[in-house]
């Protein structure tokens, strides 16, 4: 029989398209709820973590043990970040290095596909049944390597652009802007096995 229970995904909403995953995740069948305090972590299914700035974020999540709390949280919660969430959720961070969760096994680059200018809509083929997915990319990192557990769901000229690591999902571009919703729904699919 299937869950029909509806699931409750946090989006942290410190900065960046965070109004946008949400809006996405809704679209998939989520409630959403913004999430700005480490407290409001509990009780959530799943959280996910948008594109924007991830030095600005990092900034603010040095307050009140936020970066710690979260950390603690995304190693039994479901994750799905994209762009600058995938930054902050990498093992290492390069151009330049900066602190992370690292709770992706990754190497990721940030701005590696040049400037603001050099931002691009492909369509590329994934793994995802349905044909090829939209995939926007704005200041993207790149993710340089990435050790062995982490599976590559799509790629851009040879390099990882949306990958799984157990409970964790990470696309370097944005599903949340495109309308094509397969990408929320495999992360709402992860949650509810997750809880089983
Ligand atoms: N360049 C941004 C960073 O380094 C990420 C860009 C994005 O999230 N669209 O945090």
């Amino acid at each position: 029989m299937t869950d029909t229970k509806q699931l409750t995904i946090g989006v942290l909403a410190i900065q960046g398209d965070y109004e946008a995953h949400a809006r996405a995740l809704q679209a998939a069948g989520a409630k959403t709820v913004e999430v700005r305090k480490p407290e409001q972590l509990d009780g959530l299914d799943g959280l996910a973590m948008p594109g924007g700035e991830s030095t600005t974020m990092l900034k603010f999540l040095e307050r009140d043990e936020f970066f710690e709390t979260l950390q603690k949280f995304l190693k039994t919660t479901p994750c799905f970040a994209t762009c600058a969430g995938v930054i902050l959720l990498a093992k290492r961070v390069l151009h330049p290095e900066q602190a992370s969760l690292g709770l992706l096994d990754a190497t990721v680059e940030r701005n590696a596909y040049g400037r603001q200018i050099d931002s691009t809509i492909l369509m590329q083929q994934t793994k995802l049944e349905g044909g090829p997915l939209e995939m926007v990319f704005i200041r993207a990192p790149r993710i340089t390597h990435v050790d062995k557990g982490v599976e590559v769901l799509a790629e851009r000229d040879g390099f990882p652009v949306l990958v799984r690591q157990g409970n964790i999902l990470a696309a370097t571009f944005h599903p949340e802007i495109s309308p094509d919703t397969r990408v929320q729904k495999l992360f709402l699919e992860m949650v509810r096995a997750a809880k089983k």
